[in-house]
């Protein structure tokens, strides 16, 4: 039953509370924002750069993720109840996930020529975080159904939780209090909360899919949960439309919080016309994130949907990898094999051992790219490196999947190495170079970058004073390796002076 109390503000303009629940401040989304802030200031810098991002993606085309509309997100609806009428039935469920999908696709009761289509869907949960088959309906009966919001909303959380990177959790209670009483209907993360224990939607059961106005508030809290802010906020300021505001150019400027019966008109700023609004415009009351009368809600703008639109693909994309939103795997399969081997000399073949179970074909990929599709592999590394190789599986139920990795390393085992006789030849003597290395079968000497030999050995005789820089290559076909010696060659004084000259040398240089 519905109460309207009517109050004559302006001519011809009636403000009106549309429900036993008062709509004041039915919302507690900014007292959450707020407090989220407070527990992890460091991420207000990160909202902050995120709203920048998007600014710029708005006004300079800043390319982003780009992942393509149309998105569907996997939703689990956590009923927590004790044993009242809170406790809604699965067919409630369904009709307020219908609800919330007419009303981002402004089809149905809620196509009233006002908003647009968001190309944002949502699924009830088809299978569990484990990939078991769900209705992505679970109930948990708990005193916390009366829940006093400042104090209790992570224990109601931590009563149950889905892998929030995975699944859009919203819990249904019977109350949502504080001391002053219970006139919240709901309250959303915003996107900077993704994938934290807090994270998701809570509101009171009664309004899910109870009637299309009272659906208004999933609908709502939905638009929170994906980045928008009430169409209200920050009142009439209106500079910079991507800065102030709801920070959406295509909703007017509003600083009212009061609704306004369906059909009705006001207008609480003028200045409109400084985002681009040919006129000054009545308030959106209708829109999904206004305050107004739920039963007037009817609309997101472009605007809104590509604000949320974004948020998702670069904030909250880890949903879009969900496959909560997939059929179950009704014969589960684990992907697994063994390596003979992990850290290798180049040109080693290593023997991939399958070990899956309940698979029935295979794809074996090096670095993400197909290599084999038999039950066992091999593979011959001819090039150094890290490489991923990773098996895919698959049986006969189209709906399971599951792969592994394992990491291969492969090293040169060529190791360059010699041994002069002497470090400090006099000009015009000879020095015989002793070749120390392993693992390879070709050699190349050089001297100050001129080849001068492919033998083993090497022997050379330095024509004149100066600093010689003698390199050894040596090669396996696959790979290589280069050592470099200086040498010193110059006319030598007493016995000595040479002595200390080449303990200083070899103090210097090796
Ligand atoms: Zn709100």
């Amino acid at each position: 039953m519905k109460i309207y109390s009517l109050f004559f503000l302006l001519p011809l303009l009636f403000l009106f509370n549309a429900r036993e629940q008062p709509d004041a401040d039915f919302c507690a989304s900014n007292y959450f924002r707020e407090a989220f802030f407070q527990e992890n200031p460091g991420l207000r810098d990160v909202f902050e750069l995120t709203e920048k991002a998007y600014a710029e993606y708005l006004s300079k085309g800043i390319p982003t993720r780009g992942q393509q509309l149309p998105f569907v997100l996997p939703v689990v609806v956590h009923i927590i109840h004790d044993n009242g009428a809170e406790n809604i039935s699965d067919a409630l469920v369904l009709q307020g996930i219908q609800h919330l999908n007419e009303a981002f696709a402004n089809t149905g009761y809620y196509d009233q020529a006002t908003g647009v289509n968001t190309q944002i869907q949502f699924c009830l949960a088809q299978r569990d975080p484990d990939g078991n088959a769900t209705t992505g309906i679970n109930r948990v009966q708990s005193p916390l159904t009366e829940l006093d919001y400042t104090t209790q909303d992570l224990a109601l959380k931590d009563l149950i939780r889905w892998d929030p990177l995975r699944y859009i959790n919203i819990w249904l209670v019977r109350e949502i209090c504080n001391n002053n009483g219970c006139a919240v209907a709901g309250y959303a993360y915003f996107p900077a909360a993704h994938g934290g224990a807090k994270d998701g939607i809570v509101m009171e059961a009664k309004w899910f899919g109870s009637s299309n106005g009272n659906s208004g508030v999933q609908i709502h809290e939905m638009g929170h949960y994906l980045g928008l802010y009430h169409t209200f906020e920050g009142g009439c300021a209106n500079d910079d439309c991507l800065a102030d505001g709801d920070r959406v150019c295509d909703t007017p400027p509003d600083e009212s919080t009061v609704p306004v019966p369906c059909g009705g008109s006001v207008n609480s700023c003028t200045t409109d016309t400084q985002s681009g609004f040919a006129t000054d415009q009545p308030d959106m009351y209708w829109n999904y994130m206004d305050y107004g009368d739920w039963d007037c809600y009817s609309a997101f703008t472009q605007g809104q949907a590509d604000r949320m639109a974004w948020h998702i693909d670069n904030v909250r994309y880890s949903l879009l990898d969900s496959d909560g939103c997939q059929d179950p795997c009704l014969s589960a399969l684990t992907a697994g094999f063994s390596s003979s081997a992990n850290l290798i000399d180049i040109g080693t073949t290593v023997n991939f051992t399958n070990t899956s179970t309940n698979a029935s074909s295979y794809q074996w990929l090096l670095d993400g790219v197909p290599v084999g599709n038999g039950v066992n592999a091999s593979y011959t590394f001819n090039n150094l490196g890290t490489f991923i190789v990773t098996l895919e599986t698959t049986n006969a139920d189209p709906n399971c999947f599951d792969s592994v990795q394992d990491t291969i390393e492969v090293i040169c085992p060529v190791v360059a190495s010699f041994e002069p006789t002497n470090l400090f030849p006099a000009p015009g003597e000879i020095v015989n170079f002793a070749n120390n290395s392993s693992g390879g079968t070709d050699f190349n000497w050089s001297v100050n970058g001129v080849a001068v030999a492919n033998t083993q050995s090497f022997s050379y005789v330095f024509p004149s004073e100066g600093a010689y820089t003698i390199c050894l290559d040596v090669d396996n076909g696959l790979c290589n390796d280069q050592y470099c010696q200086l040498i010193f060659a110059f006319t030598q004084q007493s016995d000595c002076e040479i002595r200390v000259h080449q303990n200083d040398r070899k103090r210097r240089y090796f």
